[in-house]
C-alpha cells in the first residue's frame, strides 16, 4: 500500500485529528539516538524510528532500547545508498530484505513501512516494497532545512508548517552531527503541545487516515 505524504494534507480538514507522527531516520546512533529517547521518554511521546540496517546490527542495544520503550522501527535499507534507484533489482531487492531481517533478528520485530533514503523512489523501489508487503511511508515536514540551521530555527520550522496528521522528518544518526535535532526536539514537542497537537506513532496514523482514504469504519 503506498501512502504519499500529500494523502495526510487531508487531514487537515478533520480538525479532531490534530495529531503528529514524529520520525527519525538513520538510526541507531550511539550518542544520538539515547539522547531523542531520553527526551521522548521525559515528554511520554511515542515515535517512529527508520533505521539502517547495517547500525542495528552494530548497535543492537540501541535499536532494542528503541522497541523496548514502546516506539515503532521502520525500515530504512541496509546500508543507506545515495541514489537507491540506480541500483538494480536484485541490489534494491536485498537492501529491504537484509535490513528487516536485521532489525527482526536483533529486536524481533518485523518491520512493516519502508521509508528510502532521501525519499528517492522509481518504479523498481516502488514495485520491490510493494511486494514485498511495505507500506512506503515519506514525510510532510522536514525539520531539516538549510534554512534551519540551529534547533530554535528547526524547531520554529516544524511550528510554522504543521498541519493535522503531519508526519515530521527528524534525524538520529549518520552525517552530520545530529546535535541540532537533539536540541530542537524538546522545542518541537513543548511547541506542538502548545498548539494542542498529539503524538502517535505511523501507524496510529495511519489508522486514524481511514476516514480520508474512504475506508471509514462504521464503529
Ligand atoms: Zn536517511
Amino acid at each position: 500500500m503506498l501512502f504519499a505524504a500529500g494523502t495526510h494534507r487531508f487531514l487537515a480538514h478533520e480538525p479532531s485529528m490534530k495529531v503528529v507522527a514524529l520520525t527519525f531516520d538513520d538510526g541507531p546512533h550511539p550518542i544520538y539516538t539515547p539522547k531523542v529517547l531520553e527526551i521522548l521518554r521525559r515528554y511520554k511521546v511515542k515515535a517512529t524510528f527508520f533505521l539502517i540496517g547495517e547500525r542495528v546490527e552494530r548497535f543492537p542495544q540501541i535499536a532494542r532500547m528503541i522497541v523496548s520503550e514502546g516506539h515503532e522501527v521502520g525500515n530504512h535499507t541496509y546500508s543507506h545508498p545515495n541514489n537507491l534507484p540506480k541500483e538494480n533489482w536484485d541490489e534494491i531487492r536485498l537492501e529491504i530484505e537484509k535490513c528487516s531481517k536485521a532489525i527482526e533478528r536483533v529486536t524481533g520485530v518485523r518491520p512493516k513501512f519502508f521509508r528510502p533514503p532521501k525519499g528517492f523512489l522509481n518504479y523498481k523501489v516502488l514495485t520491490l516494497a510493494q511486494l514485498e508487503g511495505y507500506t512506503l511511508v515519506f514525510w510532510t515536514v522536514s525539520a531539516d532545512h538549510k534554512d534551519a540551521p540551529n534547533p530554535k530555527a528547526m524547531a520554529k520550522r516544524v511550528l510554522k508548517l504543521v498541519h493535522p496528521g503531519a508526519i515530521i522528518l527528524m534525524h538520529d544518526g549518520r552525517i552530520p552531527s545530529r546535535w541540532k535535532d537533539v536540541k530542537a526536539l524538546p522545542l518541537i514537542i513543548k511547541g506542538l503541545r502548545k498548539q494542542g497537537y498529539k503524538f502517535v506513532t505511523v501507524s496510529e496514523l495511519f489508522k486514524r487516515s481511514d476516514i480520508v482514504l474512504g475506508r471509514k469504519r462504521s464503529s
